[in-house]
């Protein structure tokens, strides 16, 4: 297989990481969830473990040079010969620009890359995002309304205590939401100039959004 890049493009809530997930099965490829990258380094009682931390529960976006430097430490190891998916970066177009930049760093030259944009209303992510609960412990994913777990506030897996995610309150899912609006229009722009955009509805069952990526891309 040639070296492909697939790019999830989506509000926060519309399904990337899950269709990242079920693509990366199908093709035997990594999958590199930015917002994971940040969490893991958040979690670090460091300099820049605060940073990010500060940041992140706002529902802000950490900075160009980071984000950067972030994916292309995770880009350069070597499962990512035979392609990988992005889910969550780039997020504007000024890191598409540092995306190529990392790409030809790393590969020597650009591979071929594909953008699907998942369409999900504002609507909709407030209600996915505002009943998202995961296990403190084993990182199960819930939700109170589709995906409730047997007995409530309980993992169903390990009985580990289930939490809302620090950044999933009605607040910050408001303030990502506007950061997702004022960056996404350019960033969706960018890739159809290049001729890499497919888009996809978001708002139907994963196993139909899934079977529509495989005949698109
Ligand atoms: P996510 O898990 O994709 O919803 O990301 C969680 C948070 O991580 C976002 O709300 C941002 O604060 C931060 N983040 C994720 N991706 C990026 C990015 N490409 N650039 C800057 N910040 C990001």
């Amino acid at each position: 297989m040639n070296r492909k890049v697939v790019i999830f493009l989506g509000p926060p809530g519309s399904g990337k990481g899950t269709q990242a997930e079920l693509l990366s099965e199908k093709w035997g490829v990594p999958t590199i969830s930015m917002g994971d990258l940040l969490r893991e380094e958040k979690k670090k009682d460091t300099e820049l473990g605060r940073t990010i931390k500060e940041k992140v529960d706002q529902g802000e976006l950490v900075s160009d040079d980071l984000a950067q430097q972030i994916i292309h430490k995770r880009i350069e190891q070597d499962d990512t010969g035979s392609g990988f998916i992005l889910d969550g970066f780039p997020r504007k177009e000024s890191q598409l620009r540092n995306l190529d930049e990392v790409l030809r760093d790393v590969f020597g030259s650009l591979p071929s890359v594909q953008a699907v944009y998942i369409k999900v209303s504002d609507e909709e992510v407030k209600r996915r995002l505002g009943g998202r609960r995961i296990c403190d412990n084993c990182g199960a994913n819930y939700h109170i309304e589709f995906k409730p777990p047997q007995k409530e506030g309980v993992c169903d897996v390990c009985e580990g205590e289930l939490r809302q995610r620090g950044d999933d309150t009605e607040e910050v899912i408001q303030k990502r939401l506007e950061e997702f609006h004022e960056h996404n229009t350019s960033l969706v722009e960018g890739f159809k100039q290049r001729d890499q955009l497919v888009t996809v509805d978001g708002e139907r069952s994963i196993e139909e959004i899934h079977r529509d990526i495989m005949d698109k891309i």
